[in-house]
């Protein structure tokens, strides 16, 4: 049996993700901060696949909330085998980087990237009693090529997935003495509600101006299949390794 606990797992890529794992054979805790009914939806899917879902709504820019959830993986499963810090949030307004204000900014780094760096710290110590007696378990980070793409109307976005890349750094280098694994996936265009608003700019990008070699939207289910790659141990042998799940957009083409 093994368990995997996803943030932000009742929509977009998170659903992805969750999707992608329970047809790979895990169980999986699906957490959401607002919209149960989602989360419940998602849970139905896992178990139409034979595997069992524990919805856990739970904030993970709150402490209190971040210790509940991983709490939960425990008092429920006995165990968690995988992390995925996949939960994450847009500007609620595309502000210029020259006015954008400290309200915004504080929001995206509490979501964006200091929950998911005291939710790994608390998964990791626990994980490390389990690693010593079992199979070691492995984190997942989801970025952005925000991390390195600057985009002045939203340097909150991108300020916090360039943390979330030395997030993974850092605990690659701490946990593995432990055997555990740690890696970044940064998802490239993808289809869900966090980029539904501007469609008609990335279909001019995609289509036209072609930004992506792969000329396609990416899909929820393309970062699942490179999370299934992780939680299948397809990779041993790297650590703090970025994985782009993006149609080529990080390539320089001259
Ligand atoms: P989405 O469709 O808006 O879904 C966001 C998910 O995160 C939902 O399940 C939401 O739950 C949950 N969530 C939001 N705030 C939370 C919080 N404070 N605590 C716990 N859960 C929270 O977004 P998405 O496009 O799938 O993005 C998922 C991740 O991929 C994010 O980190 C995003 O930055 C990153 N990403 C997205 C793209 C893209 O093109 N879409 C590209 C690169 C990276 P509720 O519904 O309950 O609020």
């Amino acid at each position: 049996m093994s368990i995997a606990i996803v943030t932000g797992g009742s929509r977009g890529i998170g659903r992805g993700i969750v999707l992608s794992l329970a047809r790979a054979g895990y169980d999986v805790v699906v957490n959401y901060a607002s919209d149960a009914e989602a989360a419940k939806a998602v849970g139905a899917e896992v178990e139409a696949l034979g595997r069992k879902a524990l919805p856990v709504r739970a904030d993970v820019s709150r402490a209190e909330d971040r210790a509940r959830l991983i709490d939960a993986a425990y008092a429920t499963f006995g165990r968690l085998d995988l992390l995925v810090s996949n939960a994450g949030v847009a500007p609620a307004v595309r502000a210029d980087l020259l006015e954008a204000g400290e309200e915004s900014f504080d929001r995206l780094i509490e979501i964006n990237l200091k929950g998911p760096y005291f939710l790994i710290q608390q998964a990791a110590n626990r994980m490390i009693a389990q690693a010593a007696s079992d199979t070691p378990p492995k984190i997942v980070i989801v970025s952005s090529i925000s991390a390195y793409t600057a985009s002045v109307n939203r340097g909150d976005y991108c300020v916090a997935k360039a943390g979330l890349a030395m997030t993974t750094q850092l605990y690659a280098a701490r946990l593995a003495e432990h055997g555990i694994n740690v890696y970044e996936i940064r998802p490239g265009i993808i289809a869900t509600d966090m980029t539904r608003g501007v469609t008609a700019r990335y279909d001019k990008l995609i289509f036209t101006d072609g930004i992506t070699p792969i000329r396609r939207w990416g899909q929820p289910d393309d970062v699942g299949r490179a999370v299934v790659a992780v939680a299948t141990d397809l990779l041993p042998f790297s650590t703090g390794q970025v994985i782009d799940v993006d149609g080529g957009f990080h390539l320089r083409v001259l």
